[in-house]
């Protein structure tokens, strides 16, 4: 069976064919680092590392390429609102770029807890502002843009086809219905959007930049095109992002970026992922009051207890988040570990990771279900009917059931060689230590820095420096 994923731009089933083939370009929008990443957030991580995990089996050659949002993301997605990085830094008496810092490590270490794979290219939008001035600059001498109250905006009447991805109605486009109208009278049309800020919004604003279009900053969603364009080519073959992504930003991204080359579709797959939400609605950074993976391995969960909880649903499918379901969760992992631990006391070991006969169904129903839109369910339950069935030697299961968990990621190697899951208060330890390091270099007392990193080494954890700060890993 061919591999398909629905596309939001068409929104139907397709086959998936690369631009180039065996090779697959693909961008997901990155964290805004002012806060930690939420459970919801981390839902749409998950499912890129899915969807990276899935096309390498297949054997294509994965391009993945994900921005870090250090300036511009204002708290409303149409401009409104303050911005989101500056205010968290004035919150909490920091630079911004200190915070960038901090939240992108913190981000880090959650996905690296989630079995995420770290992407092929990961982009600060603070060290591309050359790139988005240039696209910029495209996107006005193509007669796409102009000036108001100091800044410089997209107009979206002079796009055809603007809205194509959220299927909005040219009327209305015009009625300005679902993007509230008068936010910014500077605006011809309400959909408009700012390229670049100069003095019209924010007097203080902690980082600017000299641009053809004076001092000032870029607005959100250029840097998405910038990047993805810069890594990846005039024209790509996936964008992931969650579904709130659909009606502004992305519908803003592919105005500009095929405003600016001129090529169509700039884009071949739009991939969504639906919202993760809580007995009280939807969980958002900007409104507090959310979960992050901290808190739910304080809970005494393992992070990939949540990785189970969200392969129980399809990604396109909302989910509720509930301490009872994830502990649902944790007891079905847990029975899956024990299960893998009683059939290598079986086989007398891991097997030698070799499979046959019936073995082979399993493995492609499994892929069968990847290849119907990643169907994490679908594929879930084929690993449980595989070790549940009796008639399959045990070297045979688990070599299988290994197999599927280099896509699923729930850790199942790990538990059967007996490895205790990971604890909070060690983590906690570790990252405090890191942050001691940091301090200690900023300071240039680099022997204690050094000293520290050699502890860590001693304990089996490698450090790795990185532009997003310090990630680390068990040897
Ligand atoms: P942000 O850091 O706010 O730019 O969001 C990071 C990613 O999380 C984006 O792809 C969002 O669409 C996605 N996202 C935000 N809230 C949720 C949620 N409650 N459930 C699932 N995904 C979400
Ligand atoms: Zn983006």
């Amino acid at each position: 069976m061919a591999f398909t994923l629905y596309n939001t731009l068409g929104r139907e089933l397709q086959t998936f064919e690369p631009i180039t083939p065996g090779q697959v370009g693909f961008y997901g929008c990155g964290p805004t680092v002012y806060n930690y990443a939420h459970i919801g957030n981390l839902r749409a991580y998950v499912l890129h590392d899915l969807l990276v995990k899935t096309l390498k089996r297949r054997g294509f050659r994965v391009n993945y390429v994900m921005n870090i949002t250090d300036v511009g993301h204002l708290s409303g997605d149409n401009d409104s609102g303050d911005d989101k990085m500056v205010k968290s830094a004035e919150e909490r008496g920091k630079g911004v770029l200190e915070i960038a810092d901090f939240y992108s490590q913190a981000f880090f270490n959650d996905t690296r807890r989630l079995n995420i794979d770290p992407p092929t290219v990961i982009c600060k939008a603070t060290d591309h502002i050359g790139d988005m001035i240039d696209l910029i600059r495209r996107i006005a001498d193509r007669g796409f843009t102009y000036s108001a109250g100091g800044n410089l905006y997209f107009d979206v009447s002079r796009f055809p086809g603007y809205g194509e991805l959220a299927l909005i109605r040219p009327e209305e486009l015009r009625a300005g219905a679902r993007l509230g109208v008068g936010v910014d009278k500077n605006k011809r049309n309400p959909q408009d959007f700012v390229l670049w800020f100069t003095k019209s919004k924010f007097e203080n604003q902690a980082l600017v930049w000299d641009s053809p279009w004076g001092r000032g900053y870029p607005g959100w969603h250029i840097e998405c095109s910038a990047m993805s364009i810069k890594y990846l080519g005039e024209q790509f073959d996936i964008h992931a992002g969650g579904i709130d992504h659909i009606p502004i930003h992305h519908t803003n991204e592919i105005a500009q970026s095929e405003a600016a080359t001129g090529l169509h579709p700039w884009v071949r797959y739009w991939i969504h992922n639906e919202f993760i939400v809580m007995d009280k609605g939807k969980m958002s950074k900007s409104a507090g009051g959310f979960l992050t993976l901290q808190a739910l391995t304080e809970a005494g969960y393992d992070p990939l207890d949540y990785r189970y909880f969200l392969l129980g649903g399809h990604y396109r499918s909302q989910l509720q988040f509930s301490f009872d379901a994830l502990e649902g969760a944790r007891n079905a992992r847990r029975s899956l570990l024990e299960k893998i631990r009683s059939l290598a006391d079986k086989a007398a070991g891991a097997g030698d990771g070799s499979f046959e006969g019936k073995a082979w169904e399993y493995r492609g129903a499994f892929d069968t279900a990847l290849d119907e839109d990643l169907s994490t369910p679908k594929a879930l339950a084929g690993l449980w009917t595989l070790l549940r069935d009796p008639a399959l030697p045990p070297g045979d299961a688990l070599a299988v059931a290994f197999d599927m968990d280099r896509v699923l990621g729930l850790g199942l190697e790990k538990g059967i060689e007996g490895k205790a899951e990971e604890d909070p208060e060690e983590v906690r330890e570790i990252e405090a230590l890191i942050t001691e390091r940091k301090e200690a270099k900023k300071r240039k007392d680099f022997a204690t820095a050094d000293r520290i990193r050699d502890t860590l080494k001693c304990r089996g954890i490698m450090l790795e420096d990185g532009p997003t700060g310090t990630l680390w890993r068990r040897e």
